[in-house]
């Protein structure tokens, strides 16, 4: 039996006390591991009670014995270059033409077409339980900082649904090209809320981890790299990374995207990088979609997965999480922004098969990834009430089944409804 919360007047038994005046009550509903159902008491857009059949004289809907949980947390995409399949004729499918064709597409966005092309993106994410996400925004030459003010426009007009936090980020280098170190402190100044890098494309990355930090420092920022992006085991970024993040005492404020390689390390290797992530407190996002696609390219039979091994990482500490990246664009010419297609993607080609694991991989795209934003989240007394009801009976079926959204709240308001299907028996 769930013990009824509040933050003051309950005894153990709800059932004794007289209707309490709640603003809405969102009734018979399954949360975390309890299999008995509860109520879910909102007040002034905060969970003001959990409880089985809690007395009440207001508003309440019927959650039906669903599973409620805080909303998916996108802790990785790029709405800026979202949905341009049809400006970028994809013919190898490798990082390097994601790169040109995007490069060169950017040139050409607008900010109300990225305005335009991102409001559909967020839609699509609210609709599919996302409730915060954090998107990248590339701020150099090309773009400018057209995206960057087209997002941050898109995240103001979407805050009654979904909390955006926008990473300024270096896509294309900064020593090759240093007046994007200097726009990038532009848009740090402008609103966006965090710096990110891609040593990968700098012909010096060592010296690129060192300019984002520098930055970092400046603003007072976190950081997030894309990084090590291939399947050769060796020339690692990450001891780099570690050590910068180490010696600036950025623990926990250090996100690292992708890590490819370590799916072709050894196991000792893998270890290693393993252990020195978790020291220095760097949350990795895996963006199966992504790496699926455009790594493992050249191999006639037996293409390798090329997606970095979550579940190692987390045993040895590592906060991991799992994002979308891209959504329809040379990078990932799928996507339809659900985080539980996403999970179940990745459970699938982990080879994981366990309700522990299953479980593992749901905080992945929920508690996960609030953690790495530094963002509250979670259905319990006294937070936000921001509650999305996944037509499953647990975290496990929803991410075995990549079960459909049925509707979300976001600070108590009802945002979105996906009427579950119906069948009409004769
Ligand atoms: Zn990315």
């Amino acid at each position: 039996m769930i013990a009824v919360q509040a933050k003051r007047c309950f005894d153990s038994s709800a059932h004794w006390f007289p209707a309490l005046s709640f603003d809405f009550v969102l009734s018979n509903v399954r949360i975390g591991h309890e299999s008995a159902v509860v109520d879910i008491a909102i007040s002034d857009g905060r969970i003001a009670a959990i409880g089985p059949s809690l007395p009440h004289d207001g508003p309440c809907e019927d959650g039906q014995g669903l599973f409620a949980f805080g909303g998916f947390v996108e802790s990785h995409i790029h709405l800026d270059k979202a949905m341009i399949l049809d400006r970028c004729p994809i013919c190898e499918g490798t990082l390097g033409e994601a790169i040109a064709l995007t490069a060169r597409a950017k040139a050409g966005f607008t900010e109300d077409d990225v305005h335009a092309r991102a409001s559909q993106v967020v839609e699509k994410a609210i609709l599919n339980g996302t409730t915060r996400m954090r998107s990248f925004v590339e701020v150099d030459p090309r773009a400018g900082l057209r995206s960057l003010d087209a997002l941050l426009r898109v995240a103001r007009d979407y805050a009654w649904a979904i909390d955006i936090e926008l990473c300024a980020f270096a896509q294309e280098g900064i020593t090759n090209e240093p007046e994007t170190a200097l726009m990038l402190a532009r848009a740090l100044e402008k609103g966006a809320n965090l710096v990110g890098g891609c040593p990968y494309t700098d012909p010096d990355p060592a010296a690129h981890v060192d300019a984002i930090f520098e930055l970092a420092r400046r603003f007072d920022v976190d950081v997030d790299f894309h990084a090590d992006f291939d399947l050769d085991p060796e020339n690692s970024i990450l001891p780099k990374i570690c050590a910068e993040t180490i010696r600036h005492g950025y623990q926990g404020r250090v996100s690292v995207g992708h890590v490819t390689k370590l799916a072709a390390m050894t196991p000792e290797a893998l270890r290693t990088a393993a252990g020195r992530l978790a020291e220095a407190g760097i949350a990795v996002t895996i963006l199966p979609a992504t790496d699926l696609f455009l790594t493992g390219r050249g191999h006639p039979r037996l293409a390798p997965r090329g997606v970095a091994p979550g579940s190692v990482l987390a045993e040895h500490g590592v906060l991991v999480s799992l994002a979308s990246n891209n959504i329809l664009n040379p990078f990932t010419p799928f996507g339809d922004c659900s985080l539980a297609r996403i999970a179940n993607l990745y459970a699938n080609i982990a080879h994981l098969a366990r309700d522990v694991d299953m479980e593992q991989v749901f905080s992945m795209v929920t508690a996960n990834a609030a953690l790495q934003l530094r963002a509250p989240h979670g259905v319990c007394v006294g937070a936000s009430a921001d509650i999305v009801l996944i037509d499953a009976p647990s975290a496990s079926d929803a991410v075995r089944s990549i079960a459909p959204v049925v509707s979300g709240w976001k600070r108590g308001r009802k945002t979105f409804t996906r009427p579950r299907a119906e069948l009409y028996r004769p």
